[in-house]
């Protein structure tokens, strides 16, 4: 011919339909380096965790994805103590879970109280105004805790559908009390939403038998599989009200009619397409259920306590001081530390990140400029990771030059 090969391929590119050309930084490799994530969350993922997620797909309608389903429901009732039928996985990380728990059970106008003492309060009550609810909160400062008595008195005032706590309040390092709260919420015939992203696996928690109504949780905290699943629960009276509404839900992709037949918890015999759930998620999600399945729920608390009361001491013999100054309500998975008199926060974390390849994290929402939060989770929970954290933090108080004082 007139033109080879190549030159007719230079000629096609020269006159390609396409004007925003191929971007340079993805014709580079993918770099993604090896940190210690002892942070409040992601935690890293075991290796083994990481290889079920990397499996070939299969199709999310398939009858092998149902048993894998059915698997992770099972763990799941497991992980909460939960016998509920109405268990499954959202197809997204902890906020998902939020907003599903709220967009089901309360219509507009509703009342809604949300304990506030951290981001976690303020971010469910946001969600509950903006679909509408009546919303009330009771507010304390970031480590700061909610009496039954408190509590019930709201509940009375405010008469709610629905009564919000954060069992393990990861931006404070709070581990609420549970007990009691249930059976007041049932008395004043309102709904008990518990947030466990933070503490699941690392703080004992009973859904059925602490009367919990609504609870979840993520996927990349103690659990340690990778962040964009978060497993939930409804009980009896959560599924009575939130399929006897008068309104639909305002998320299509949350509406639990939809959702608890793809996670075929409806008895209906077939399970129709609502959305592509995310596979390699729920292998992984799987693989995690079941490591804790095979360490046991208590071994499990028992070594969160263990290895969280070693990191305690060990930060105290820095001389540095825990937020939280009751030693019981201190959340195992993510120990909050007071800033250290004339440091900057925000330097030592750099300094710890650039010379240890370790993430620390400062406060979020309330708490930030108040804690600095370090987090040994399921996999990382290892006294030989507590080890390497003070060791971070003690290089970074004597290099970190003091900014007063
Ligand atoms: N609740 C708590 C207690 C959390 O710690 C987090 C995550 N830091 C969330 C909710 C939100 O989860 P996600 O970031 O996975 O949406």
């Amino acid at each position: 011919g007139l033109m080879n090969a190549p030159v007719l391929q230079r000629l096609d590119r020269s006159m390609s339909s396409v004007t925003v050309p191929p971007p340079a930084c993805l014709l580079r490799p993918l770099e993604a380096p090896l940190r210690y994530l002892f942070g409040p969350g992601p935690s890293n993922v075991p290796p083994r965790v990481l290889a079920a997620g990397g499996r070939p797909i299969i199709g999310h309608l398939h009858p092998e994805m149902y048993g894998i389903m059915n698997d992770i429901k099972k763990g799941i009732q497991y992980a909460f103590q939960t016998e509920n039928k109405m268990t499954i996985s959202m197809s997204g990380s902890g906020h998902a879970a939020m907003e599903c728990a709220v967009f089901n059970a309360v219509e507009p106008g509703e009342s809604v109280l949300v304990a506030v003492n951290g981001i976690w309060g303020e971010r469910v009550a946001e969600i509950a105004e903006r679909m509408g609810a009546n919303v009330h909160k009771m507010v304390k400062a970031p480590g700061g805790y909610f009496t039954n008595k408190e509590i019930e008195q709201a509940v009375e005032k405010h008469k709610p559908v629905l009564f919000f706590l954060t069992h393990g309040e990861s931006s404070a390092g709070l581990c609420h009390p549970m007990d009691g709260i249930g059976d007041i919420c049932r008395k004043h015939n309102c709904l008990f939403l518990v947030d466990t992203v933070a503490s699941l696996g690392a703080a004992p928690i009973y859904m059925d038998k602490q009367s919990i109504d609504i609870l979840y949780t993520g996927s990349q905290k103690a659990l340690n599989a990778p962040p964009g699943t978060a497993p939930i629960s409804f009980n009896e009276r959560a599924c009575q009200k939130m399929f006897n509404r008068k309104t639909k839900p305002v998320s299509y992709l949350f509406d639990m009619t939809h959702l608890s037949n793809y996670w075929g918890c409806d008895g209906k015999p077939a399970r129709a397409y609502h959305h592509t759930g995310p596979v390699s998620g729920f292998f992984a999600l799987r693989e995690s259920l079941a490591i804790l399945a095979e360490t046991g729920l208590e071994e499990s608390w028992r070594k969160h306590k263990e290895v969280s009361g070693y990191l305690q001491r060990g930060l105290e013999d820095l001389g540095l001081k825990l937020f939280i100054p009751e030693r019981d309500l201190r959340l195992p998975s993510v120990t909050t530390i007071a800033i250290p008199e004339g440091y900057d926060w925000r330097e030592m974390l750099v300094y710890i990140m650039k010379n240890h390849q370790m993430e620390m994290t400062g406060g979020l929402g309330p708490s930030i400029g108040m804690v600095m939060r370090i987090g040994l989770m399921g996999y990382n929970c290892e006294k030989t990771n507590a080890d390497m954290a003070l060791q971070a933090l003690a290089d970074a108080l004597k290099n970190c030059k003091k900014t007063r004082g």
